[in-house]
């Protein structure tokens, strides 16, 4: 009576979670190699900039996310650690306020190309009318668990931390969106208070951002927002990393509610 219950406690003890986090503690005990914190320095300014505990944080999430994600060159592109590094660097900024290592649970491979790729796609018009959309891409997610980038871009994006634009913010962006379905705008917030308040924070400023262009302002929030409530997200987190305090002088709302779901105040860096 009583051994069933133990026997249930020890093979939960040895199971997944268990063995995962032995894994996970086994490779950050690993030293992070030079020649990785050398790609950081110079590919990867905002790492500078981070408080040391965020920098070791940083260094730790890169060496979990290459021991677990397949980088996959295409079109010819080689892919070695200055890819690896630059790409993971980025994307392990946009989880590192989250205390579970931020593992974006559902990516399994990052497709690497030597430029801006072609994706030709069947669409769905008004009617039922079938187009082919041939589109020239920076970088694309897929929920089925890929991040697709342009490298040029992808360097390019970290070279300049301050301009706002990011391909693998905004790419790792829609893969946090993914982890609960289609992406919406809205990913997982962990309760049903939370997410009102986002649903209500994200509309406000989505449709203050449509009254902007419509108006021909300019602002802080690139126009590319208001394509979709996804796109929006996407974009949002982008400045929300590159430019904080001009976002948080612009949209103090949206910028708390983002700084509440990263866990992060980047205009402290
Ligand atoms: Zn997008």
């Amino acid at each position: 009576m009583i051994l069933l219950p133990a026997l249930a406690l020890v093979s939960w003890w040895l199971s997944e979670p268990w063995r995962l986090r032995r894994r996970r503690a086994r490779i950050v005990r690993t030293p992070f190699p030079p020649a990785w914190r050398a790609i950081l320095r110079r590919r990867v300014p905002v790492y500078r900039r981070l408080p040391v505990v965020l920098q070791r944080r940083l260094r730790e999430r890169v060496q979990l996310f290459l021991a677990d994600k397949a980088f996959i060159g295409c079109d010819g592109q080689a892919v070695d650690d200055e890819q690896r590094v630059t790409i993971a660097a980025q994307a392990c900024l946009l989880r590192l306020g989250q205390a579970d290592g931020g593992r974006f649970p559902g990516l399994h491979q990052v497709l690497v190309y030597p430029g801006p790729f072609v994706v030709d796609r069947v669409a769905h018009g008004v009617g039922g009318v079938q187009q082919d959309q041939r589109r020239v891409l920076l970088g694309e997610s897929w929920s089925q668990g890929q991040v697709i980038l342009s490298w040029p871009d992808a360097r390019d994006g970290a070279a300049l931390p301050d301009d706002g634009h990011n391909v693998v913010l905004h790419e790792f962006a829609h893969q946090l969106d993914q982890e609960n379905g289609a992406a919406n705008g809205a990913p997982p917030l962990g309760s049903r208070q939370r997410h009102a308040r986002w649903a209500g924070v994200m509309q406000a400023a989505y449709a203050a951002l449509q009254a902007r262009l419509a108006a021909g302002q300019p602002g802080v929030i690139d126009a590319y927002g208001a394509t979709d409530p996804a796109e929006f997200f996407a974009v949002v987190t982008e400045a929300f990393f590159e430019r904080p305090a001009a976002l948080a002088d612009e949209q103090p709302a949206l910028y708390a509610v983002l700084s509440g779901y990263h866990g992060l105040d980047p205009r402290a860096w």
